[in-house]
């Protein structure tokens, strides 16, 4: 990373779409992402996928706010592998999931059963019965065979039962939980825009994170809660409206002005994930599709073919149509030794 300006950000002419900064002298680092048109891509995708129509108004508000939230992860992480942000709930949102690629590519989708009005709360989406889990798994791009990716996973309430109404509060129950890393996270999302800003508290004097609560009892000493806890007031005295509409430059500097924060902007040959711009962009392919066939097996896949003539699978991320007739189906099971396999069950 290289620092551009200290001086504040009237020097600045656009700030990178995923925009890292630190405060000087402090363990505490952010970022900043708005999307525009990799949001509206994947909604219009959805609007044009004649099985679904357009997502209900708290379904898209929801993927957009988790979409935000992959990216900023990813870019936090700089994991060399696919994060996938995924909520597996018990109301009518049985699943949404957001994909993120080391170089920002992104898709996301959400499978809705029954109706939903504008107004339901998040809980009444995902968490009716309590039994809602919203997981993070990482994806190594190389992964050995057999090797397991890994995943963390919490519930979609506090101790006490009662659910979270916003899904940052998940996001930084998680991070406390899986992570022992104290975040501050806002999101936001519309039909236009999906936006999010991520300020987290950095393990110091070159620990890792597995310090806990000495940890904290050490920066308590210096004060540098304080610190945190300032800057986080801050950071959630943004609303939705602000974080959507105005500049990133005119966010970071209405929230931190009085704040010492430095703005880095990432070489760019250094490969970061921070120095790329997220991208809608699907991973399904044939391929993939008539391995999942072959995972169906034979039996079952004939059984299809029975009934309809063909398999038809369409991608639930990008809409894209994938017909296996009885000859391609025939071929799968005649070839299966010589298809690779499936890399992961996501097509
Ligand atoms: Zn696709």
């Amino acid at each position: 990373m290289q620092t551009v300006s200290k001086m504040g950000l009237s020097k600045l002419t656009k700030l990178s779409p995923v925009h890292p900064f630190i405060f000087e002298g402090l363990p505490v680092r952010g970022f900043l992402v708005q999307m525009h048109e990799t949001w509206t891509e994947i909604l219009s995708r959805r609007r044009l996928n004649p099985e679904t129509g357009e997502y209900p108004k708290p379904v898209r508000d929801l993927l957009g706010e988790m979409t935000a939230a992959a990216v900023l992860l990813q870019s936090n992480i700089r994991f060399d592998g696919a994060l996938i942000l995924q909520i597996w709930g018990d109301g009518p949102v049985k699943v949404a999931m957001v994909e993120v690629q080391p170089d920002l590519r992104v898709r996301a989708t959400a499978k809705v059963v029954g109706e939903i009005s504008d107004n339901a709360r998040l809980s009444q989406l995902i968490n009716l019965h309590h039994q809602g889990r919203c997981s993070i798994t990482y994806d190594p791009q190389n992964r050995q065979p057999g090797q397991q990716p890994y995943q963390g996973v919490v519930p979609l309430e506090r101790d006490n039962g009662l659910s979270y109404e916003r899904f940052s509060e998940i996001l930084e129950q998680y991070m406390r939980r899986s992570e022992q890393l104290d975040t501050t996270i806002v999101l936001a999302a519309d039909d236009v825009c999906c936006a999010g800003i991520l300020i987290q508290r950095m393990p110091i004097k070159g620990r890792d994170n597995l310090g806990g609560e000495q940890l904290v009892a050490e920066q308590d000493a210096m004060d540098l809660n304080e610190d945190y806890n300032r800057i986080s007031i801050l950071t959630n005295s943004l609303t939705t409206k602000e974080l959507l509409t105005l500049k990133s430059e005119e966010i970071l500097h209405r929230l931190f002005w009085e704040e010492r924060v430095t703005h880095l902007t990432p070489k760019e040959d250094s490969g970061a994930a921070a120095t790329l711009a997220p991208y809608f962009g699907c991973t399904c392919s044939r391929a993939r599709v008539g391995s999942m066939i072959q995972g169906l097996g034979l039996e079952e896949a004939q059984s299809i073919l029975d009934e309809r003539e063909r398999i038809d699978v369409s991608c639930d991320f990008c809409g894209a149509n994938y017909l296996f007739d009885a000859v391609d189906t025939a071929q799968l099971f005649n070839h299966q030794v010589l298809q690779p396999p499936a890399p992961d069950v996501l097509q």
